[in-house]
């Protein structure tokens, strides 16, 4: 027999959410979490909650898509709806330049893949139908990659990262979404990082007819609440027309919740699944932050806070090889090159939790996600400093908050 587990109540420290992801979630999302009161979910307010949520998203998309609602979960939840109309022996190009579209690369090779594909190598299937294209990791897929590969391979599907968040690294949404009506082909786009940190409508990529993102990067939402996810109605018309073999992802069931019904808008949602009051509160909320900051201003102040963050870490002889607003992917000063985990878990152990690099080559990521403050940056950066000079920098940190402080009075005066 073995003992009875038990164990004291659970106590997790507040830390700094300087990485990729989860983003620092707004005090307010965590009110509104923890005020919902015990209702079900199909409560009159949980259900209305539903529909604004749903409305509000359409507006922060940027979309007139009928099918734009919420996954329950996290981002890959969202990408599992958005990947679940790719059938056995689709035809599928694959852009993969980092971690987290080489997942989605997995991803859609299970679904793509014939069972006969599937069951010679379960775990990593390799079916002759999927072209993975690959870019270096630390480089964008561009416009030309894409029209290359959608002119070479006659796919029914495309898909891309728009923002790598492994690497750092923007791709060329556009040149994604033009190749894509130019040769027909039905774009799918991973948006989970940048959705609510770069101000674009998907409405203007009318190549692209599938996106996913998550809760807790750009939306500032607590993870496993809800991954924003939206369709065109012709990817909603080749559902109807093939199915697809899930029923909680299923992108027509699924948001018969939020109020959509035979591809309109009703009053009043009809199960699906069990919802949570709460994570429905929270999403509510985080909605009304991003439309009342509204996402241009959120996107100008990242644009604005990551410069001062990489202007510091340049300073201190670091190497920024990404290019997004919400996160700096570095290598270290030559002098302590090889030693990024040791100081990647070092910052960790004190709570100010930056991240590594998940595949290689080994970089260190600080993002700043809902940390657009200067006090917030100048926090960062110190923390950094102090870090490195631990390993032997000799970063002048009088002299770094000197150059921030200087860095911002000449933004601010920008302006
Ligand atoms: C974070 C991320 C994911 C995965 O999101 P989870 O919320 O961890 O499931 C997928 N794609 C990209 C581009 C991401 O940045």
């Amino acid at each position: 027999m073995t003992e009875a587990a038990f164990f004291p109540q659970l106590e997790i420290p507040n830390t700094i959410a300087a990485g990729p992801g989860p983003g620092h979630t707004d005090a307010r999302v965590l009110d509104r979490f923890a005020s919902a009161g015990m209702a079900d979910h199909m409560h009159a307010d949980v259900l209305r909650g539903m529909i604004e949520c749903k409305l509000m998203l359409r507006s922060v998309m940027g979309t007139r898509n009928i099918h734009t609602f919420g996954v329950a979960g996290t981002g890959w939840s969202g990408l599992d709806c958005l990947f679940s109309a790719v059938m056995p022996g689709d035809r599928v190009v694959v852009f993969v330049n980092g971690t987290f579209s080489g997942i989605d690369g997995l991803t859609l090779r299970m679904k793509a893949a014939t069972a006969k594909e599937l069951a010679a190598s379960p775990m990593d299937p390799q079916p002759a139908s999927v072209k993975i294209v690959t870019v270096p990791h630390g480089q964008s897929v561009t416009a030309e990659i894409v029209e290359a590969a959608l002119a070479e391979h006659n796919a029914k599907w495309a898909a891309m990262a728009h923002w790598e968040t492994g690497s750092g690294r923007i791709n060329d949404l556009r040149g994604f979404s033009d190749a894509c009506a130019r040769h027909d082909v039905m774009g799918l786009v991973d948006a989970v990082s940048s959705l609510g940190v770069e101000d674009f409508r998907i409405d203007d990529y009318p190549g692209v007819h599938g996106w996913a993102s998550c809760p807790q990067k750009g939306i500032c939402c607590l993870p496993l609440t809800y991954a924003p996810v939206s369709f065109t109605d012709r990817y909603i018309a080749n559902l109807r027309q093939t199915g697809c073999r899930t029923f909680v992802h299923h992108p027509i069931l699924e948001a018969r919740h939020w109020g959509i019904v035979e591809g309109k808008d009703v009053g009043k949602g009809v199960y699906h699944r069990t919802h949570s009051a709460y994570a429905v509160a929270a999403f509510h909320e985080a909605l009304r932050i991003t439309l009342q900051q509204t996402v241009a201003g959120r996107a100008k102040s990242y644009v604005f806070h990551e410069a001062a963050l990489r202007d510091a870490v340049t300073a201190m002889g670091c190497k920024v090889t990404s290019n997004m607003p919400s996160l700096v992917v570095l290598n270290l000063p030559n002098k302590l090159a090889g030693r990024e985990m040791e100081l990647v878990q070092t910052c960790r152990a004190s709570g100010f939790g930056i991240w590594p690099t998940l595949s290689e080559p080994v970089q260190v990521r600080i993002g700043i996600l809902n940390l657009l403050n200067q006090n917030a940056i100048t926090d960062i950066v110190n923390r950094f400093a102090a870090a490195l000079n631990k390993m032997g920098a000799e970063i002048d940190t009088g002299r770094m908050n000197e150059r921030l402080e200087q860095h911002y009075q000449t933004l601010v005066a920008a302006e």
